[in-house]
């Protein structure tokens, strides 16, 4: 049968999620004490959430059960996800934020058994946190990685020697466990590898964490530089000249998650503002009853629809073992704009309050512009669209699976 219908054992863990977020995440945004210097959740409080989050069964649903997460699948985690992420606090409490999240999928997904065991349980287990170091500063590796890539892994024996300088390494300062992605050939298919490093491993250092317009996630956005960091070739995910298979594998799923969790600040940003819309008046009539004001609010409802189909439907052709290329970009670049507009759309509805910092609006504009240029700016995603148009034609890209 086709269907959108939720399963009832995962429709009974949405509401448990949403329970959660509402009763035990959502209070604590009201008190300025919960925030760090990033503008994210401190510490304290942090550690407090997962604790509780962890008893209440809604730990890292992403991960296998045998690894102590709920084992859903990326149809699933678009449920959930969406749910958490009505709080700012939400992902990161239920270890769902990047960019945690897409190094767990990608070490799940990429690593051996005894890779898996010491460099992605402890991520799993909350104990420690990672990132992931691709991007540097031009003319170096941006959105063409394989292009560009200029930091080098330069076999000796059985290690690699690192050379190179990287930037905007999400959660740099806080992470213990690294992937690295280094080039070692010239060759434009595979000369890129993967590989995994200890952030106590000497040879490499965090230059700064790079000022941003937006609220940053745990450990910021830093820049790296590498001077003979010897990582052992045990560390190398799937093998070496691989790297770009491992990029893949990883930003398929985290794209995605990012939609996910997009779609709930969306959905957010729209019941901020409802109630004063629908009390609010002006020159005799309330907001709601102005078809202005409608027109504004039933666009922006669709647009973050739109955006919530074609996640699912990415999310869908991810779980049957497609890799869903397309589909992933589209949810991207629709999602990224369902974001903006929401944000927008709430802010202009509730007037001079919407440019306070009375309400999380001003938050989420500001960490909304991050959307469209994070794991491929919104212009790369279109290229890939039109590549699969071009290449499948009519038939090929509106076939049904
Ligand atoms: C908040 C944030 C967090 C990030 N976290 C990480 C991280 O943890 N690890 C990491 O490795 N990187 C991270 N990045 C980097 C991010 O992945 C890159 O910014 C992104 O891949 C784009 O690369 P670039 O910034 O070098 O832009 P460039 O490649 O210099 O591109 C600049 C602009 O050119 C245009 N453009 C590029 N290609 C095309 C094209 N084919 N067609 C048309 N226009 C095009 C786009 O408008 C693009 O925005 C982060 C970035 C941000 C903003």
């Amino acid at each position: 049968m086709i269907s959108l219908d939720l399963p009832a054992p995962l429709e009974e863990l949405r509401q448990r999620v949403a329970t959660f977020v509402e009763q035990e995440i959502l209070p604590l945004e009201d008190d300025p004490a919960n925030f760090d210097r990033g503008e994210n959740i401190a510490e304290r409080p942090l550690s407090h959430l997962r604790a509780r989050a962890k008893e209440a069964g809604l730990w890292c649903p992403q991960m296998p059960v045998a690894r102590g997460g709920l084992g859903q699948s990326v149809a699933g985690m678009a449920v959930l996800y969406e749910e958490m992420a009505r709080s700012r606090f939400g992902p990161v409490a239920f270890n769902c934020a990047a960019p945690d999240d897409g190094n767990m999928i990608c070490l799940e997904r990429c690593a051996s058994e005894e890779q898996k065991d010491r460099w992605l349980q402890p991520i799993i287990d909350g104990r420690v946190r990672s990132a992931i170091v691709m991007t540097e500063p031009a003319p170096g590796s941006g959105s063409d990685p394989a292009g560009m890539m200029r930091t080098t892994a330069e076999r000796r024996g059985d290690r690699y020697v690192v050379h190179g300088h990287k930037w905007f390494i999400t959660g740099a300062e806080g992470a213990e466990h690294f992937i690295l992605l280094a080039r070692t050939s010239d060759d434009r298919r595979r000369g890129l590898t993967a590989m995994l490093f200890h952030r106590d491993q000497p040879g490499w250092e965090i230059l700064r964490r790079i000022p941003i317009m937006g609220p940053e996630e745990h450990g910021g956005h830093c820049e790296l530089r590498f001077d003979g960091l010897e990582i052992p070739v045990e560390n190398v995910l799937m093998g070496e000249g691989l790297g770009m298979r491992v990029t893949q594998i990883r930003l398929a799923v985290a794209r995605l998650t990012h939609c996910m969790r997009w779609l709930g600040m969306a959905r957010r940003a729209l019941e901020i503002c409802m109630p004063y819309v629908r009390e609010r008046e002006a020159f005799g009539l309330r907001l709601a009853d102005k078809e202005s004001v409608q027109q504004l609010l039933g666009d922006t409802a669709m647009q973050i629809e739109v955006g919530r189909l074609l996640t699912m439907r990415a999310a869908l052709k991810l779980d049957a073992g497609d890799r869903a290329r397309k589909e992933v970009s589209m949810a991207k670049i629709q999602v990224a704009d369902a974001l903006h507009k929401a944000v927008d759309t709430a802010i202009q509805l509730m007037g001079a309050m919407g440019y306070s910092r009375d309400t999380p609006l001003e938050w989420m504009y500001r960490y909304a512009r991050q959307a469209r240029l994070v794991d491929g700016a919104s212009e790369v995603h279109r290229m890939v669209v039109a590549g699969a148009l071009l290449r499948d034609g009519d038939r090929g890209f509106f076939s049904w699976p």
